[in-house]
C-alpha cells in the first residue's frame, strides 16, 4: 500500500516583529485559550485576549502562515 504524502500549505506560527496583519486584518490564536481572535494591525507589543482576558506578548501569538 503506498501512502501519498502531501504537505501541508498551511502552518502554524508565532508572530514576531515582522508580521503583518494586511488591509483584511490577521487571525491571531491565544496560546492560552486557543481561541481566535482578529487583528488590524500590530503595532502593539502584546494583547490582551478577547476570550479569555489573558495578556499574551506578541511573539506568543500563533498565525497561520502559508507555505511558499
Ligand atoms: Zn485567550
Amino acid at each position: 500500500m503506498k501512502t501519498k504524502f502531501t504537505p501541508p500549505k498551511k502552518y502554524f506560527s508565532n508572530a514576531n516583529r515582522y508580521t503583518r496583519a494586511g488591509k483584511n486584518g490577521r487571525d491571531i490564536l491565544c496560546p492560552e485559550c486557543r481561541e481566535w481572535g482578529k487583528v488590524y494591525h500590530f503595532s502593539w507589543s502584546a494583547l490582551g485576549c478577547t476570550h479569555c482576558s489573558a495578556i499574551v506578548n506578541k511573539e506568543d501569538w500563533i498565525i497561520e502562515k502559508s507555505v511558499k
